[in-house]
């Protein structure tokens, strides 16, 4: 999905601009849609024009797939996060339970990504515009001029400008503040300490998926290596620090996709004892490697059950500290706490001097202020940020 960016006057503008096409994004853009065709009492909502950009050639953010349908991102939804479970029954999505793990938590069947699909597949192409990189926000008079670069053909990019009277920005808090990004005037003083001081969960992480042609493993072993894992990073340090079964088996013979049997590392890589400068290809067959015989030893030293796990047949490596576009740090050292509810976070900025309505909103998972830094918390955002929309347009 790909398509140009609209054409706008600062005396055109759109009514809201949403900045980043990660879970948040996109449902915002799947309730503006709604709220467009909706009738409100005044009828303000009919001419309500938006649009979404992504930096990334794809949608999705902290949520994406290999090719063989495994999340490299987001997985787990819990029981009580009921905006996600409304959401999966909505979009028609199979479940699949983590069976080693006991608090009911499951995954999608194919993906979390069909989730991002799900909700792509319901907007028209024209509303979204990917590979376009918000580079400046500037308040002008009433209205929000945007500076974007956008690629045209390959690393080539040209400069669009589009003028909006409100954005939604849903990246990471931190990306507000990365060296190519300038806010005009300077957002709060609060807003900017809030957001250096913000954590984006996970964007640390690498995972490592192990593929094999049939199961090796059971409930029993996974449980193992999981306390193994535990004991082993308390106690000796390591790369690895969890682990979990994100096979795929169809339940019912009218699936046609086939079955998967893989299992996937989360891991904090170690990068001063790599060669930053290596090719990807090869840095990442010797991570996978490591990462493998991390896994070897801990089995050795703490698993006393029979199954003993063969060489892997494939694995995929996903670092996500080298988004640029999620993550301000491409060799972290530490996952970092997982984010605390913080208001300053979710507070909106600039009042127009017409009416009393804001001009910059803040939607995204870490602005969330009950399940921030989890999926739930993306979609949570992105409901709160439509009620105060509502309210401007009543
Ligand atoms: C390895 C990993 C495992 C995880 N596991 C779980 C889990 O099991 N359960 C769970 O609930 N959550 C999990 N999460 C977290 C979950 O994936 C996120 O909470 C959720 O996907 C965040 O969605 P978002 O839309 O708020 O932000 P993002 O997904 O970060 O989306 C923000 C988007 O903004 C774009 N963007 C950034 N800057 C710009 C710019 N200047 N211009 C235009 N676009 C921009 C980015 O490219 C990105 O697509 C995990 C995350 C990771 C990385």
């Amino acid at each position: 999905m790909s398509s140009s960016i609209p054409e706008t006057t600062a005396s055109s503008p759109l009514t809201v601009l949403i900045v980043g096409g990660g879970l948040s994004g996109l449902t915002l853009a799947h309730e503006l849609t709604a709220l467009n065709q909706s009738t409100s009492p005044n009828g303000s909502y009919k001419h309500l024009k938006w649009h979404l950009v992504e930096s990334q050639n794809y949608l999705g953010g902290r949520i994406k797939n290999t090719s063989s349908r495994i999340d490299m991102g987001g997985a787990w939804i819990w029981p009580f996060q009921f905006k996600m479970h409304t959401l999966i029954r909505d979009l028609d999505l199979k479940m699949i339970r983590q069976e080693e793990e006991d608090d009911g938590r499951v995954r999608i069947h194919n993906g979390a990504a069909c989730i991002i699909d799900g909700l792509a597949n319901r907007l028209k192409k024209e509303f979204v515009t990917l590979e376009a990189s918000v580079t400046a926000v500037e308040k002008v008079g009433n209205i929000v001029k945007v500076t974007l670069n956008h690629s045209v053909d390959g690393p080539a990019t040209e400069q669009r400008i589009i003028y909006t009277k409100q954005l939604i920005w849903t990246a990471p808090p931190r990306m507000a503040l990365s060296s190519h990004i300038t806010w005009t005037p300077p957002l709060s003083h609060s807003k900017i300490s809030a957001q250096q001081q913000s954590n984006t969960w996970m964007s640390s992480v690498t995972k490592v998926i192990f593929g094999y042609s049939e199961k090796h493993w059971n409930v029993t072993w996974l449980r193992g290596m999981r306390r193994g894992i535990f004991e082993y990073n308390r106690f000796r340090g390591g790369e690895v620090f969890d682990l979990y079964d994100s096979s795929i088996i169809s339940s019912s013979s009218s699936d046609d996709d086939s079955n998967i049997y893989a299992f996937t590392v989360f891991a904090l890589v170690e990068w001063n004892r790599y060669n930053k400068n290596e090719s990807r290809v090869s840095d990442d067959e010797t991570i996978a490697r490591r990462i493998f015989d991390e896994l070897l030893s801990i089995q050795s030293s703490t698993i006393q059950s029979s199954t003993r796990i063969p060489e892997y047949t494939s694995f995929t490596v996903h670092h996500w500290s080298q988004i640029s576009s999620i993550s301000d740090n491409p060799f972290p050292n530490s996952v970092g706490n997982h984010p605390h509810p913080n208001p300053v976070l979710s507070q909106p900025e600039w009042k127009c001097n017409e009416d009393e309505r804001y001009m910059i909103y803040f939607a995204g998972t870490e602005s969330d202020l009950h399940s921030p830094g989890l999926m739930e918390g993306a979609v949570g955002s992105a409901y709160r940020v439509m009620d105060e929309l509502r309210l401007n347009h009543k």
